[in-house]
């Protein structure tokens, strides 16, 4: 099965994703993390991706369809993934359908903008394999260490409250179209994300499985 996962800056699309994959043994394809990681390492596209991210605006179309049409055509894959942040533009979701891949499903994780702001300024990321934690809905086992591998959990800089208000703006203009795009498609479902994780994890394997 192959899925997008559409929704605001933390509604909780990395985070259910991660339930989602371990639940059907399928890839998340986060394109978040893919830039985080080519920051990191100082990549061509990383350096390009930096500025637009600490500004937290979308990085050009022709870069994250590069990452991404690099990742998808790898081996784990080939049984079904979930996107994670992409497509984020109708331009996106034109190259994924010229690229001829078959999308299944797209969840959208529905969260209001308020609910939205209180959540990011508890929310931290592992700065070695991407999970996401938040410190009072999702605590690491041990303080400031990540359950999975091990290396340090930080706050990521766009996370900052004026960025995150700049996200919103950018997720409703250029994002929220999609949704008229897919339910057109017959493939968009609806989540209700604003209530605790396990009841949103509840919500999203049905409307997959349904
Ligand atoms: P969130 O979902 O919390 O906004 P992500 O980790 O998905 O965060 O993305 C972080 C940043 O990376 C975005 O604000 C944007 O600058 C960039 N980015 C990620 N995916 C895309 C995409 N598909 N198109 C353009 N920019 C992207
Ligand atoms: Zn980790």
């Amino acid at each position: 099965m192959n899925m997008i996962f559409l929704g605001a800056p933390g509604a909780g699309k990395g985070t259910q994703a991660e339930v989602v994959c371990r639940e059907l043994n399928i890839p998340a394809l986060s394109t978040g993390n893919m830039l985080r990681e080519a920051v990191k390492n100082g990549t061509p596209a990383g350096l390009a991706a930096k500025d637009y991210m600490d500004r937290g605006d979308l990085v050009p179309d022709e870069i994250v369809i590069g990452i991404l049409k690099d990742r998808i055509a790898k081996d784990d894959a080939k049984n079904g993934f979930i996107l994670d942040g992409f497509p984020r533009t109708v331009a996106q979701a034109e190259a994924l359908e010229n690229m001829g891949v078959r999308i299944d499903k797209v969840i959208e994780i529905d969260v209001p903008d308020e609910a939205i702001t209180a959540r990011m300024s508890g929310r931290r990321v592992c700065e070695g394999c991407g999970n996401s934690y938040h410190i009072k809905f999702k605590p690491t086992k041990v303080e400031g260490i990540c359950d999975a591998c091990g290396a340090k959990v930080v706050q990521r800089i766009d996370d900052k409250p004026e960025t995150v208000q700049a996200r919103l703006k950018t997720y409703h203009e250029k994002t929220a179209p999609l949704k008229d795009y897919y339910k057109s498609r017959g493939k968009l479902v609806t989540v209700q994300g604003q209530n605790e994780i396990e009841e949103t994890s509840r919500l999203t394997l049905a409307a997959i499985k349904g």
